[in-house]
């Protein structure tokens, strides 16, 4: 990290989504004169899907980009300072804290929120692309409702994807639970849930190769067994294509110097958005790997915001 420090803040949210863009109005209203660094995805996850039906004030639901405009918006009414740039480096071994931009900028700040957010994985195949909002879903709570009656497959073993199975098993009409091993590797109770609800279907050993379908998803083509002598293809007949294989949390610069659990989420001092160092706030899916939502993201983006009024105030800054 270069030590040239080009500007100095109060406040620094970095990430765009409902956590940072609610934290930067809350920031300003507070008069704190925040700046906020949009990174690669201005909007965040949120522009990647069409509807949005569960975000509370949108009786008839919103698109996602459509949702983040005007929470951008209200934002820059009240003076944030919204700016394009991606976070590359950090140092928070003391504050105030010195965050790079883009690898040549440097912002020293004396409280830094953190809202970068969690990437869903996928398993990296073309047509998860090809069917990305057409039956292809990395979210049961917010896309499940479109699927009420109908058949549906989850991919994944773990207890993200038993929850999800069991979670959409209340809605739709089949649920198909592809794992891949021979076994599962959620806890025992998860386990015991999917094997006692009648309208999961576990199918094991098996592999999806490819989705297909005219104007959407309406099947998965998998392999049982794939590489072994007796392989077999199967085709199964869903609506919906559920991925469950976990996601990734974008903090990796912050890991030095910030405790995360083993997936990488950053980890808050229960029910604030506080890390162990003073002044640093993480908000949203970065913290979050239970909930995962656009109302939650904002409610901890809101959240951070208080807290950093506070701290500054503590402080007398
Ligand atoms: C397809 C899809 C549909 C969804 N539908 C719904 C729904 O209907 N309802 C619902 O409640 N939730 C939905 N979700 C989940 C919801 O989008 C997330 O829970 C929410 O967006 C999380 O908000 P966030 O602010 O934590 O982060 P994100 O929205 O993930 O935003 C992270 C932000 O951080 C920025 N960033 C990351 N790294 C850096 C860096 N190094 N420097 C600067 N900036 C950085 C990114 O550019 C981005 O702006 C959906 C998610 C997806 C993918």
């Amino acid at each position: 990290m270069s030590d040239s420090i080009n500007e100095k803040v109060r406040c620094l949210i970095i990430g765009s989504g409902p956590a940072g863009y609610t934290a930067a109005i809350y920031a300003s209203r507070a008069n704190l004169s925040p700046v906020l660094y949009e990174g690669i995805q201005p909007g965040g996850q949120l522009t990647t899907t069409t509807e949005v039906e569960n975000f509370p004030g949108y009786p008839e639901g919103i698109t996602g980009p459509e949702l983040m405009e005007d929470l951008k918006q209200q934002a820059l009414r009240f003076g944030a300072d919204i700016r394009f740039g991606i976070a590359t480096a950090t140092d928070l071994s003391a504050a105030p804290y010195k965050i790079t931009i883009d690898g040549e900028k440097v912002i020293e700040t004396e409280t830094l929120i953190i809202a970068t957010g969690a990437t869903a994985k996928y398993l990296g195949i073309p047509d998860e692309h090809k069917y990305a909002g057409m039956g292809v879903s990395a979210c049961a709570t917010c896309d499940g409702f479109f699927y009420r009656k109908k058949v549906v497959a989850v991919v994944g073993g773990g207890d993200t994807a038993c929850e999800e199975a069991i979670y959409l098993a209340g809605l739709a009409k089949q649920v198909y639970l592809i794992v891949r091993k021979p076994y599962l590797r959620a806890s025992k109770v998860m386990q015991d849930r999917v094997f006692n609800t009648p309208n999961i279907m576990v199918l094991f050993e098996h592999n999806t190769i490819g989705l297909f379908g005219e104007n959407g998803v309406e099947g998965a083509h998998l392999v049982k067994r794939m590489g072994e002598p007796d392989e077999e293809k199967v085709d199964i007949a869903i609506d919906g294509f559920f991925l469950a294989i976990g996601h990734k949390p974008n903090s990796d610069i912050f890991k030095p110097w910030l405790e995360t659990d083993e997936i990488g989420y950053i980890k808050t001092i229960p029910d604030t958005p506080r890390t162990t160092v003073p002044g640093v706030f993480a908000a949203g899916d970065v913290a979050d790997p239970h909930y995962r939502q656009a109302i939650t993201a904002a409610g901890s983006g809101c959240k951070a915001a208080i807290e950093a009024e506070r701290y500054l105030s503590e402080m007398g800054k």
